[in-house]
């Protein structure tokens, strides 16, 4: 039970329906279409449709309370034992209600923000938290301002542990979420070029993950990535932890290896194994080793939920394509930082004949296109065969390829067939694809045609 009627009367006054004060809301739905047994629903007012419309299905499908924007016209047939809560706005009221249920409950709340890495983060800290805690997580990518309230308000109330993702485009939202969730421990995994357009300068960026400070508990505790020069201590005014490459972190990362299926690293004392490639991963690893160790859970146990790990959704997806040829597919989204731990993951890879990196743009850079895209020819290294590039912005890759004169072949095409009938020739077991960009550029076509 989330809350009686009676509760509800009480947070939000203005109400309408001939309901008894102990009637039970077991759970929020924002989606009229769904079956509830003694649900609340949210109407939500989005760009092409606009929720209050689709009462009646919501009633139909058994809701027993409503939020209701209050100078939106009522329909005249809803049922009298319906429960109606008038609010200024349903998302807010969405909000509050997690609030209130969050403090009701009680758990101890963990907050993870960053450029990259949030969602892996977050799975990782459930696997963890889950041997030792009732533990509850938001599902997916459910990390805005809307799906981190449904995530609290989905939560059993026996939860111990309460694992939040936070995600934000713009200035102010890092603050909303951190306000609703108040975690007890944070997680800020790194910082990026993403969203640069709406927040100015990777200054901005860094500024907006911080507002994750302004909602933390007084005795709570930030968990950084301390490679971060943007981090400082005078920007991060609270109690932290560094966590790294560089040997003057707090917590040192050591020793990394990527083999086929895992990577291996030092963190502090210890030597861990996780089942995802590349060193950014052991760094988000060690994260959430730092807190979960600070929660008393021994080494071995962390060990074995690492070993049992899954995931989300495996970004860096492996696939056996035409001929044998092995593809990884990180074409989900892009980021520069993760654009270049992709291709540091591939040039550690072993047992190739032929490394191929098929780059599509990074989108939602604004001004900063160019450069970043620049920055990406940095990482590539001679181990690399052919770099092919497609889309609008990827020809600064292109270009920086063939100004540093580096003897691999690097190919930009505005043609995906063109692209497809160029790498036929590398179709081959022994040979290896990356492919990777922002996910507007639709890569997924790639995979289909080289699968
Ligand atoms: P989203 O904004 O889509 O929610 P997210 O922050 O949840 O993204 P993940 O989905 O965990 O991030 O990872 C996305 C990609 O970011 C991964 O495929 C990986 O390449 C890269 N990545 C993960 N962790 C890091 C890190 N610490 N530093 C740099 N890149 C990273
Ligand atoms: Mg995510």
């Amino acid at each position: 039970m989330l809350f009686t009627a009676s509760q509800l009367m009480k947070l939000f006054p203005r109400h309408q329906g001939n309901v008894s004060a102990d009637l039970e809301i077991h759970e929020v739905v924002h989606d009229s279409r769904v079956n509830t047994n003694h649900g609340l629903y949210v109407p939500i007012a989005g760009e092409r449709f606009d929720g209050h419309q689709f009462i009646g299905g919501a009633v139909e499908n058994g809701a027993a309370a409503a939020f209701w924007q209050k100078e939106k016209p009522l329909p005249s047939n809803l049922p009298d034992s319906l429960l109606i809560l008038f609010v200024e706005d349903t998302v807010k009221a969405l909000q509050e209600l997690a609030v209130a249920y969050r403090k009701d409950v009680n758990p101890t709340v963990i907050g993870i923000t960053g450029s990259n890495g949030k969602t892996t983060t977050k799975d990782l800290t459930n696997a963890v938290m889950q041997t030792t805690f009732k533990t509850h997580a938001t599902k997916g990518n459910f990390n805005n301002h809307i799906g981190l309230p449904l995530t609290i308000l989905s939560m059993d109330r026996k939860t111990e542990v309460l694992i939040l993702e936070m995600g934000m485009n713009h200035f102010g939202e890092i603050e909303m979420l951190s306000k609703i969730g108040e975690p007890n421990q944070a997680i800020i995994t790194n910082i990026d070029g993403q969203h640069i357009e709406n927040l100015g300068s990777k200054e901005g960026i860094a500024k907006a993950k911080l507002e994750i400070v302004s909602g933390i508990k007084p005795e709570g505790t930030l968990v950084i990535d301390g490679d971060e020069p943007l981090l400082t201590d005078a920007a991060v005014p609270v109690a932290k932890t560094r966590v790294g490459f560089s040997e003057d972190n707090d917590v040192v990362v050591r020793n990394i290896t990527v083999e086929e299926e895992t990577t291996t690293f030092d963190a502090g004392e210890k030597t861990y194994q996780i089942p995802l490639l590349g060193k950014h991963h052991a760094k988000n690893a060690a994260y959430v080793i730092q807190l979960a160790s600070g929660m008393g859970i021994a080494p071995e146990t962390i060990q074995k939920a690492f070993g049992q790990l899954e995931m989300t959704k495996m970004r860096f997806e492996k696939h056996t394509g035409k001929n044998g040829i092995t593809i990884i597919n990180d074409a989900y989204n892009a980021s520069p930082a993760s654009m270049k731990a992709s291709i540091q993951v591939v040039e550690e890879m072993k047992g190739y004949q032929h490394k191929i990196l098929v780059l599509g743009d990074i989108l939602e850079l604004g001004d900063y296109a160019e450069e970043f895209h620049r920055g990406i020819a940095d990482v590539i290294h001679s181990d690399i065969t052919a770099v092919y590039t497609y889309g609008n912005h990827s020809h600064y890759i292109h270009d920086e390829l063939k100004k540093k004169g580096t003897e691999l072949i690097a190919v930009h095409l505005q043609d995906k067939q063109e692209l497809v009938n160029q790498i036929e020739q590398y179709l081959k077991p022994e040979n290896l694809i990356l492919l990777k960009a922002s996910r507007g550029m639709k890569f997924e076509t790639f995979l289909e045609q080289l699968r």
